[in-house]
């Protein structure tokens, strides 16, 4: 199931798949869930989950 729950890295030309090994921070908001991960590249990718 690739759905939400695999985002992948938005920097530009890289495109990896954020597994859940990437994934540094989780924090609640009043608009969802929200995951922070750190791809190989370098980049943080901020995911929200309602
Ligand atoms: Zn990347």
């Amino acid at each position: 199931m690739l759905n939400e729950l695999t985002p992948t890295c938005e920097a530009d030309g890289c495109d990896r798949t954020l597994s859940a090994e990437r994934l540094m921070l989780t924090f609640e908001t009043a608009n969802g869930e929200r995951r922070a991960y750190e791809c190989a590249c370098g980049e943080v990718t901020v995911t929200v989950h309602r």
